[in-house]
């Protein structure tokens, strides 16, 4: 299938991952393999040395640990490396995240046929520039050629629709998800949705929920009814009975979203002091769980707060709440976010599953964005009209223009043909009238579009005597609504100056593509051909303007020695230019007018890795 737009949008999650396709006007959550809307974000090594992604990997992460990975995401951006026993090889956090998104991909195939080659993927709002560049690569190294990155909020408030005119309305997405936890203040300014502030938590989410199951009830209950000595988590010798023990957890606290209690029942947990088998029996209520999991709300109500008075902002000026991650379907969640005294008073919208809500919000971008047409594959039977169109696949406008040009094969005129577009969604269904092609088979004309939807539109060619011919694209979408950007930037960009401050090329906030030229002066002499001496110019991102050492190096454009023709004396003029694209990428460019050089360096976008 060739299409106009990308359509597809994937969420890379922590702990889940979920793709979606934007199809017409309705957006289409893939199933996996064995059913699941979502699959788990885990990679793990068999005996046999195969790679599996998802729900069986997930399930080894406790009891086959050398040889599983998950939580990758957590590292995306470092130089960490994952070792697997039974595997000589090593991975790199961008190439877990790619196994992944292949995983994605042939779940896609498998349903419909189709290799995905684009699609538009989530990251979270806190994702600095290293990060986003390792999510482009894991991205490249899984066969995706197009992958625009789109932040998480954005994309669950796409989903749920927002499209206010109103320059006031702010929306506050709270994400709770399998171990980490992401506030953010989303606002549209300017035709443009964006994030004004975010906080959040690496430790907090689900899992630390789901071992709190197992420390305070399920081990209490398994060591009264057994004789287990030292039956505690580091315990090499329980790991198999613990890893029981957090699945268990996990699916009586998902019953528990339903249901008032959960019955836990293992026969066979594992093999006690005596070699006899271990049980456990016991009844979960929705209560017990409701105290367990209430410090981790109140930690995530602390965090919107702050969120929010960062911004000067209190819950009145916020609209609603918008529901994410998969712990928000517990009902007590919801109650203690929307109660006014204790937790934030603000409206929650629940009206989207928050378990694929990223990725329905990603599919809906990708919608509005235009794929260059691929080349013809060889061996193809070409569509004998191929029509260019030349129209806005999002705007304000609900009358858009569109324009094109429609070439046949054979090279033939084409007098006397018409174009028309359907809108068959709209109720009426929409029709443009046939509007005739000029000689060359251009035409222009205006179509009718619907708010608040994609409006997919059939074009129908005709003939001189009026007989309808193939074209390709037979379809194309347009939708009326913000102009979503790329996000901007999320921290302030700019190079460290030898008197320890920060130049800010960009601050915070700053729409991409984005460029700027700065004039500097050399503070070192710097003698041709002497080693070890060099200009540096470390691009950093951070908000610290006079302490420039507080904030994160993204990397250093080096001007050495051994690559200039003649001395340079201090104080030298330097022309640095810093431009970032869309997808984040940053080129810095140091222009010297004493040599006429320019100097480029490919920064390396590597944070190092986490101290432990
Ligand atoms: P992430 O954004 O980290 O990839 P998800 O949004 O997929 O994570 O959330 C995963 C977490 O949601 C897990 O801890 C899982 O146990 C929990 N979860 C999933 N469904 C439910 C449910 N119905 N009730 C409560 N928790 C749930
Ligand atoms: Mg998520």
């Amino acid at each position: 299938m060739s299409r106009s737009t990308i359509d597809f949008g994937i969420d890379l999650g922590t702990t889940n991952s979920t793709i979606a396709v934007l199809a017409g006007t309705e957006v289409q959550v893939f199933r996996n393999n064995e059913g699941f809307e979502t699959t788990p974000s885990a990679v793990w090594y068999d005996k046999g040395g195969r790679l599996f992604v998802g729900r069986r990997a997930k399930e080894r992460l406790e009891d086959d640990g050398d040889n599983t990975a998950a939580e990758f995401k957590l590292q995306m951006g470092t130089t960490t490396e994952y070792r697997f026993a039974r595997d000589t090889r090593t991975m790199r956090p961008e190439q877990l995240s790619a196994e992944v998104l292949k995983s994605l991909k042939a779940d896609v195939t498998q349903r419909t046929g189709e290799e995905v080659r684009a699609a538009v993927i989530t990251v979270p709002a806190a994702f600095e520039l290293p990060q986003c560049e390792a999510t482009k690569k894991a991205a490249e190294l899984a066969g995706l050629t197009v992958s625009p990155l789109l932040q998480e909020p954005v994309a669950a408030a796409l989903a749920h629709g927002f499209q206010s005119e109103s320059e006031k309305v702010f929306w506050l997405a709270y994400d709770l998800g399998g171990g980490t936890f992401d506030a953010a203040v989303i606002q549209v300014r300017d035709g443009t949705i964006r994030v004004v502030n975010h906080g959040g938590d690496n430790h907090l989410g689900g899992k630390l929920i789901d071992w709190e199951i197992v420390d305070s009830i399920l081990v209490p209950a398994a060591v009264r009814d057994n004789q287990l000595t030292d039956f505690r988590r580091g315990n090499p010798k329980w790991r198999a009975a613990f890893a029981k023990l957090k699945q268990a957890a996990e699916q009586a606290k998902i019953r528990l979203s339903r249901d008032p209690s959960a019955e836990i029942l293992m026969d066979f947990l594992c093999q006690d002091d005596r070699g006899q088998p271990a049980r456990l029996e016991l009844e979960l209520k929705r209560g017990e769980l409701e105290a367990l999991a209430e410090p981790f709300i109140v930690r995530s109500i602390n965090i919107c707060r702050k969120v929010l008075s960062e911004k000067r902002l209190a819950p009145g000026d916020i609209e609603r709440v918008l529901l994410v991650g998969g712990p928000t379907l517990m009902t007590y969640l919801r109650d203690r976010l929307a109660d006014p005294a204790q937790g934030l008073g603000i409206p929650l919208d629940f009206g989207q599953d928050p378990l694929t809500v990223v990725a329905r919000g990603a599919a809906i971008f990708a919608g509005t964005q235009r794929l260059e047409a691929e080349a013809p594959v060889a061996g193809a039977t070409p569509s004998p009209y191929a029509i260019s169109l030349d129209y806005k696949p999002v705007g304000a406008d609900t009358e858009p223009l569109v324009g094109g040009k429609v070439s046949a094969a054979g090279g033939q005129i084409l007098a006397g043909y018409t174009v028309e577009f359907v809108n068959e969604a709209a109720r009426p269904p929409w029709r443009s009238g046939k509007v005739g092609l000029s000689p060359e088979g251009t035409f222009v004309t205006a179509l009718w579009a619907e708010k608040g939807r994609p409006n997919a539109y059939r074009v129908e060619l005709c003939d001189s005597s009026g007989s309808a011919r193939p074209c390709a694209p037979a379809t194309f979408t347009y939708t009326v609504g913000l102009a979503i950007t790329d996000p901007p930037l999320t921290l302030s960009l700019g190079i460290a100056l030898a008197d320890g401050t920060m130049e800010a090329f960009f601050p915070k906030g700053t729409p991409l593509p984005a460029r700027r030229r700065s004039i500097r002066r050399t503070t070192v002499e710097v003698r041709k051909g002497q080693t070890g001496s060099l200009i540096a110019i470390p691009v950093v991102e951070g908000e610290n303007r006079n302490r420039v050492d507080r904030n994160q190096l993204v990397g250093t454009l080096e001007i050495s020695a051994d690559h200039i023709r003649r001395d340079l004396p201090p104080g030298s003029e330097i022309e640095v230019t810093i431009e970032v694209d869309a997808s984040r990428l940053v080129r810095t460019r140091a222009y010297i007018p004493l040599l006429d050089e320019e100097f480029e360096k490919v920064i390396k976008l590597e944070k190092a890795g986490a101290d432990p």
